[in-house]
């Protein structure tokens, strides 16, 4: 599996590198507003190159929260296509492979209404952003209206769309939360044998790592930090022992309580991946087991340049100076 972590679009590639991260999820602008200025391409070719060096593969972009492809308003509907086209083709331009937007809510229209404009909005972009990266649905914990919850709906979604590269993202927090028992290895497989039976596995393409603050079926969406939740480690075992998901990225959406809680939640899950087998035990050798220096955002300019600078310096010293800050 390649772990990684949904960090911010500007120290992101830094941060992943400097913690471990094998793969990158992002917001392509405010994930709460609307109003987006215009992608400035040396930014867009700096990401590229920071990506690039940090070696992250892939880059998910995650869609604005405001997006409601299923909006029965008409003004709401209208906005959340045009931005989800417009973060199409951002995302493109970022280098991303795939873009992980939810089901969105019908509102009580009903269900047939909101899988119509869903489709719709689907469609519109295999047509006007035929240069894009794969469009992911991701599940839902099953709150009133909210489409996407089972592997059922999720299946009717994309034959009804019937887009190109189009696929499935599960999030182990929501699929909890929504009911699907995976925390011991016969449950996790038949739940795996079930999203192949009705969706196929060929449809699975990334995984969300969250630890849920919610019990089975409680519907509620609180991500937690690795182990820490109702998952727990032995969840989380069983459920990477399972081989069919060995290929895939798994990015962690995991709350930042602490500075250091993003690096301390990606070791985590490695440690349990790399205990089932599901990630090289070396992947584990190489992270930091001390905290980092955050990057911060307002001096971005010298910490990215002192950053780049570390990468530098050949990688025996690199791991040198990770354990010389456990040591402090
Ligand atoms: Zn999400
Ligand atoms: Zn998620």
């Amino acid at each position: 599996m390649r772990f990684g972590m949904h960090l911010s679009p500007v120290s992101g590639p830094q941060r992943g590198h400097a913690i471990g991260c094998k793969a990158l999820q992002i917001f392509c602008g405010n994930p709460r507003g609307w109003a987006k200025s215009p992608q400035d391409p040396q930014r867009v070719q700096a990401f590229r190159r920071d990506v690039a060096e940090a070696q992250l593969d892939p880059v998910v972009v995650h869609a604005t929260y405001l997006i409601n492809l299923a909006a029965p308003e008409a003004q709401t509907y209208k906005l959340s296509v045009e931005t989800f086209l417009d973060e199409l083709r951002r995302a493109h331009a970022l280098g991303a492979a795939f873009y992980v937007v939810h089901c969105g809510s019908h509102k009580g229209q009903g269900e047939a209404e909101g899988r119509r404009r869903l489709s719709d909005a689907l469609r519109r972009a295999d047509r006007e952003v035929p240069q894009r990266p794969e469009i992911l649905l991701e599940n839902t914990v099953g709150t009133a209206h909210s489409l996407g919850t089972t592997f059922e709906d999720l299946r009717i979604l994309l034959d009804d769309a019937g887009v190109a590269r189009a696929g499935v993202c599960l999030d182990t927090c929501h699929l909890l939360a929504a009911g699907y028992e995976i925390r011991t290895r016969e449950a996790a497989a038949h739940m795996l044998d079930e999203a192949d039976r009705v969706l196929s596995l060929k449809r699975l393409r990334c995984l969300h790592v969250n630890d849920s603050k919610g019990g089975l079926g409680s519907r509620l969406d609180r991500h937690e930090h690795l182990g820490k939740g109702e998952i727990g480690e032995d969840g989380f075992k069983a459920l990477f022992s399972d081989r069919r998901l060995w290929h895939l990225p798994a990015i962690l959406e995991t709350p930042l309580d602490k500075p250091d809680d993003d690096r301390i939640n990606l070791w985590k899950a490695v440690e349990l991946a790399v205990s089932v087998g599901a990630a090289e035990p070396l992947l584990l050798a190489q992270m930091p087991t001390g905290p980092v220096e955050a990057i911060e955002p307002k001096s971005r300019g010298i910490s990215a340049h002192r950053v780049r600078g570390v990468r530098r310096v050949p990688k025996q010293s690199r791991v040198a100076r990770s354990k010389g800050k456990k040591a402090r």
